[in-house]
């Protein structure tokens, strides 16, 4: 993983090239924790060898795990930063290509790089926090109502 601060000023702006080999959701929360980017917004493009993604199924409140078990093309990758149980946490959905023109997509669980991911975070001016939603389970954003004058 190589990474730049490309822009010192708000918002602070990163690039991060991922490599083959390197696992994207660890790699990138990683960056986030060591950087302390508490709120930030997440886009890439690239390549995986390989992916997990998640299918959020409403009933049982799990993500049903969906394999992509070819190299695919990264169309599309977007996905937050916010603070989860009191470190930076990842959110990130992808659409991924396959040979046939075809695509799969989901919520990304984890991903091997081929040959590259190239993403670009941005953060955020304000602090998101996210918090246990008691229906799902899950780890949502927290939008404190803002009073207007
Ligand atoms: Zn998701």
């Amino acid at each position: 993983m190589r990474w730049k601060l490309i822009n010192a000023d708000p918002p602070v702006t990163y690039a991060v090239a991922l490599e083959t080999g390197d696992e994207a959701v660890k790699c990138l929360s990683d960056f986030v924790r060591e950087q302390e980017v508490e709120a930030a917004s997440i886009t890439a493009i690239g390549a995986f060898r390989r992916a997990m993604l998640g299918y959020f199924e409403w009933q049982s409140k799990q993500y049903q795990k969906i394999p992509v078990e070819e190299q695919v093309e990264v169309l599309s990758l977007i996905g937050d930063v916010a603070v989860a149980e009191g470190q930076p946490t990842l959110h990130i959905h992808a659409v991924l290509g396959k040979s046939d023109g075809s695509v799969a997509g989901g919520h990304l669980l984890s991903a091997e790089v081929r040959p590259t991911l190239e993403v670009i975070i941005t953060q955020s001016p304000s602090y998101l926090r996210k918090a246990k939603d008691p229906e799902t389970g899950l780890a949502l954003l927290a939008i404190d109502p803002v009073t207007q004058s």
